[in-house]
This record gives C-alpha cells, structure tokens and sequence, in this order.
C-alpha cells in the first residue's frame, strides 16, 4: 500500500488580492467550487482502489486560502473529511494557506476538525518582492504564522517561488535560507511560471518582466534542494505539476513535467565535474553513482554525458548500490 494524498483544490473566488502570478481557473483546470459530495466521492473512490496505506496518507486540501475561505463553508469541508480521519481511513488532513490568514482562532478550528499539516505561501522572504508581486502579507507574516503554527504542534510545510518579478538569484537563496532559519518540516519549490490574465503576463508583454529560464531555474533549485536536504528539510514538490490546464495556460518561465529530475541532474553534474576538476583528461575515468540514480546522472538525453564529453573528459557513468543519494566515485580505468 502507498502513501496517497487525496488532493482536493478550493478555488477562492472572492480573494481580495491579486498576487502577480496568481490565475486560479488555469491553475486548477476548473473554477467550481469544492462541494462535500466532492471529498466522500474522492475518498470512497480511493479507499475502494485498496492502494491506500491509512497511517500514511493524507486528505489535502489545497488552493493557496484555506483559512481565507467562508468559515461555515470550511468548517463543513473539514468535517465531512474528519469522519474518514476519525474511522482512521486517513491518518490526517493537510491545508494549504496565507501566511496572513493564520491566528489562533483559526488554528483552534483546525485542530478540532482533525488537521495535521499547514503549508503557507511564503514565496518570498524579501518584503519589496512581496509588495511588487502582490502578495498582501509580509516576510514578519511568514514568520510569525510559522511560529504559531509550530506552538501549535501541525506539521509546517513552507512554499517558496523562484523568479518572481523583483527576485534574483541572490534573493532567491536569501528566502532559501530565512525558511530553514523557520525550520518547516516539509518545503514546496515553484519556479515561478507566467499564466494567461496575470498581472505577470502584462508587465512581461510590456517588456517589465523577463521569466526565468528553464536553464536559470533549474540550476538555482538544483543549489536549493541541496541546501534544504543538508538541513534534513524535506523538498516535497519541486515544479508545478503538470496537468491542471497549466500548459494551456503557459505563456512563459520555467516549466517542465520532469523539472525535479532535471535539478537532481544538475547536481550530479556540478558533482562530477567537481571531482574532475584537476584529473589528467588524456586518462578515462569510471564514475560511480547510487544505483537508482543512473538516469539522473547521466541526464536527459544523454546530458551530463555530452557535458563531461564537452569538457575533455572520457567518463563511463555505473551504478553502485552501496552509495547514498548524490554521493559518487571516481576511478581511473
Ligand atoms: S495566489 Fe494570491 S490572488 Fe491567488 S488565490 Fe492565493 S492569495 Fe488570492
């Protein structure tokens, strides 16, 4: 048995701001609104598949305002999904919300009605990237909530984008590091993508935004994923999931259905060629990699091969069941 979210999207329709990015309906692929119906069929339906592990599987209410949403209309949600917690067909429930939307009036409600994990939309840890995108809620918001949130004793999940409008590298990785000073449990990773009837798509035809590229996102994420695993933070979703309309919707930025994979290559790369860095290149060497990781290694389509290749070097890349993610060897042949 596995480990299933049953992810359920509440669209808010009636959000008062207008984040620079944000294009719910192209998002969500629909706009209606979520009905209880809706989580028994989702979870019947799922339960009935018998691929369901209940001590690890979660029902997840996505959508960015959880707790922004009427609160009759929420509490209703969370009750019809607490009777499955309570028949321990789930082993909890998951919310995602605005770091300004979080009080402990709100976080009472959701511990009575059985929620476990909070994610917040942090995006930014950069007060003029928050003000220029939109956002409503200061980098103070993000850290407050968090603590409260940690008091409260939910799990704290973190949601940060990369190339928002007034971001860069430099502040990119500067809200990398202010989110594990927040010591979250898990993180989600979203290059930020621009969508049709966004804000983003304007400035961007107007010539006021550049997307990051694809090659810029994900060599940054690739540095950001390291640097939360060294923190034993775990990265739970790197890149946008494909599906939902959002290709689409897809006007520009860095979008791939494979985006993780491409980061994780790009460690492997920067690792290799670090241990190459002062070999004799008229010598072939063997580089070891976790087994399960070959393909990372290698890259798509061949890559990280033609990269070392490009460089001068002559490498065979083999797999070694004795090493643990990113760790790699290299021998002379
Ligand atoms: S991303 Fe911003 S605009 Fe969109 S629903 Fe969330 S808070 Fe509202």
């Amino acid at each position: 048995m596995k480990h299933i979210n049953i992810g359920l999207f509440v669209p808010h329709s009636g959000c008062p701001h207008c984040c620079s990015f944000c294009n719910q309906k192209t998002i969500s692929g629909s706009a209606r609104e979520l009905k209880t119906d809706d989580i028994i069929e989702a979870c019947e339906i799922a339960l009935e598949s018998g691929k369901v592990d209940p001590d690890n599987s979660e029902i997840a209410f996505f959508g960015g305002s959880f707790t922004a949403i009427d609160e009759e209309y929420m509490i209703s949600l969370l009750k019809t999904a607490k009777k499955y917690i309570d028949n321990k067909s789930f082993k909890g429930i998951r919310i995602s919300t605005r770091p300004d939307c979080i009080n402990a009036y709100k976080l009472n409600i959701l511990k009575e009605y059985g929620v476990t994990a909070i994610e917040l939309g942090a995006q930014s840890m950069v007060d003029s990237v928050l003000d220029i995108n939109e956002r409503g809620h200061s980098a103070d918001d993000v850290r407050i909530a968090s603590e409260l949130i940690k008091e409260y004793g939910f799990s704290l999940g973190l949601q940060m984008m990369t190339g928002l409008m007034g971001s860069d590298f430099e502040k990119d990785i500067f809200t990398a590091e202010e989110i594990i000073r927040l010591k979250p449990d898990t993180v989600r990773i979203y290059p930020t993508i621009v969508l049709e009837n966004t804000t983003l798509a304007t400035k961007m035809q107007a010539g006021e935004y550049s997307a990051q590229t694809l090659d810029e996102a994900v060599k940054l994420c690739a540095k950001l994923l390291l640097m939360f695993r060294e923190n034993g933070i775990a990265v739970i979703r790197l890149g946008l999931h494909s599906g939902g309309n959002v290709e689409e919707g897809y006007l520009a930025g860095a979008y791939h259905p494979a985006f993780r994979e491409l980061c994780e290559g790009e460690i492997y790369l920067e690792k290799m060629l670090c241990a190459l860095k002062d070999k004799d290149k008229s010598k072939a060497y063997q580089i070891e990699v976790p087994e399960k990781s070959i393909s990372k290694a290698v890259g798509q389509s061949k890559r990280n091969e033609k990269a070392l290749k490009n460089q001068g070097f002559c490498c065979k890349i083999k797999g070694n069941i004795f090493l643990s993610d990113y760790e790699i060897k290299v021998k002379e042949l």
